[in-house]
């Protein structure tokens, strides 16, 4: 139910952090891997060496969503097929509200929500001029849930994801497709390193997770595979929390 193999599977953001944990996962279940961002994967690809699946690696800027229908059909004439989509890229600004900039706005909402969009539009249009199914995997924030604090881009952004991962999952279940989303909770990447950081935040996460720890990149496995697989087939629009218990707080 969990199996991968024969699939392929398309990650954005996986040359570091959760993508690459995530890549990791997926390529263990058995799917080959198709890597898409504007950093070199090498270390992503010696991880992935272990386990007997193809990978493929297109360097990209996804602050543009100009180039989303090329990435598909390169995975597709490289990997065979393309069956998965984790739409994992992502970046955020920490400042005041009320000294937030243009730029500050707009980077964020390109990379984590507008491209995030213009992706699943070109693999959903692909899926279904195949006539096959397929899996969308956005990874959303505690920030779909909450407001946060000196980062209203990400708030919107993230939130947003929530929200499109169901308003997606509406129009194309019917085509066969899942879209549903993962909520890490609060994961020691780069993406956090400011927070890791800061004595005095760390100390207020860390008393707030029941976990008692900062998340692993290897905990979104399980998640990821689910969402992926067969298993998940009747589920659709959700938005799966991975934090550690921290909402439950
Ligand atoms: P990360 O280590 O900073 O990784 C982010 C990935 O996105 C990197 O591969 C990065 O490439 C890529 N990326 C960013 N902008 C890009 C662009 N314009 N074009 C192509 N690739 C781009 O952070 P992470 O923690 O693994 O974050 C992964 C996802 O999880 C993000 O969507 C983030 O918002 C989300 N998330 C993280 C946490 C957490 O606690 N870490 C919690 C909730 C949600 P570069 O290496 O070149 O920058």
């Amino acid at each position: 139910m969990f199996n991968l193999s024969g699939k392929v599977a398309l990650i954005t953001g996986a040359n570091t952090g959760l993508g690459q944990g995530m890549a990791i996962a997926l390529a263990e279940a058995g799917a080959d891997i198709a890597l898409i961002g504007r950093s070199d994967p090498a270390e992503t690809l010696q991880k992935l060496s272990q386990f007997d699946v193809k990978t493929h690696s297109i360097l990209t800027d996804l602050s543009q969503a100009d180039r989303v229908a090329d990435i598909i059909a390169e995975v597709v004439t490289k990997l065979g097929r393309v069956d998965i989509l984790v739409n994992n890229a992502g970046i955020i600004k920490r400042n005041a509200a009320i000294d937030f900039t243009l730029d500050e706005w707009d980077s964020v909402m390109n990379v984590n929500l507008r491209t995030l969009f213009f992706l699943s539009q070109a693999f959903a249009r692909h899926i279904v001029s195949e006539s096959k199914n397929g899996k969308i995997i956005n990874i959303a924030s505690m920030l779909t849930f909450q407001g946060g604090i000196r980062v209203p881009s990400y708030t919107a952004s993230k939130s947003g994801v929530g929200g499109l991962t169901k308003a997606l999952a509406n129009e194309w279940a019917p085509h066969g497709i899942n879209v549903n989303a993962i909520a890490p909770g609060y994961f020691a990447t780069n993406n956090t390193a400011a927070l890791q950081a800061d004595e005095k935040r760390n100390a207020e996460i860390l008393g707030r997770i029941p976990s008692g720890r900062w998340g692993k990149a290897s905990d979104l496995g399980g998640a990821v595979v689910f969402l992926a697989s067969q298993a998940s087939d009747y589920v659709q629009g959700i938005t799966l929390p991975v934090d550690g218990g921290w909402l439950s707080r």
